[in-house]
């Protein structure tokens, strides 16, 4: 069983059963595109469901089964249609284009050098021209001394999304967790798809 199953057979530290404010910052300011999201690394889907009741059409992977039999559960209970699926952001399964905004909540971050450029990638691939990316990660700000993910730099940013993206903004925002009053401190991303 991998190390993501394993972690979701309790609650991880991520998963605090509300959206996280940057997100609903995002939303109040009308930043989105209209239209489609793809909540990529969606865990049990919060965000995913505050896009939906916001009257965004939100689909959300994961690469955890545990996961989005989570996130399928919350959406029978709430009553908000949000379309689920196991998948890879690595490799995603959806033709190019089709989506106006991806969102990414703790997923970048995640992973290892080797991967942001491939990741990067899909990402622009799938979404539409002039599609907008949106990523809240721990940034370097966020002391080192207590584990948690990869803190990420602004460079670290730039450099992988700027060849594909034209980078909106790169803001100072807080990472809601389970172990933290007042969030982690993180980085919010706003990125826009350079058409092809
Ligand atoms: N966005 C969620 C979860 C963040 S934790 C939230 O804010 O609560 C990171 C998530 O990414 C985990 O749910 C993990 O299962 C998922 N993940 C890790 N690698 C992945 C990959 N390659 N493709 C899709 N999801 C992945």
């Amino acid at each position: 069983m991998s190390s993501w199953e394993e972690v979701y057979k309790t609650t991880p530290p991520w998963d605090v059963g509300v959206p996280q404010p940057a997100f609903v910052e995002l939303v109040k300011a009308g930043e989105l595109n209209s239209g489609s999201v793809l909540d990529v690394g969606c865990g049990t889907g919060e965000n995913a469901f505050y896009l939906a009741g916001n009257g965004f059409s939100v689909t959300g992977v994961d690469l955890t089964r545990r996961a989005i039999i989570a996130a399928k559960a919350k959406s029978v209970e709430r009553k908000l249609k949000v379309d689920f699926r196991i998948g890879n952001a690595l490799s995603l399964d959806f033709k190019d284009g089709v989506f106006d905004n991806v969102i990414d909540s703790g997923l970048f971050h995640t992973f290892p050098d080797d991967d942001r450029p491939v990741y990067a990638r899909e990402v622009a691939r799938v979404l539409a021209p002039r599609g907008r990316y949106f990523m809240l990660c721990f940034s370097e700000k966020e002391p080192t001394d207590w584990g948690g993910p990869r803190r990420i730099t602004r460079k670290e940013i730039e450099a992988t999304f700027s060849l594909l993206f034209k980078i909106n903004h790169i803001r100072d925002a807080s990472f809601t967790t389970r172990f933290h009053s007042d969030g982690a401190k993180a980085y919010l991303t706003s990125a826009t798809r350079i058409p092809a």
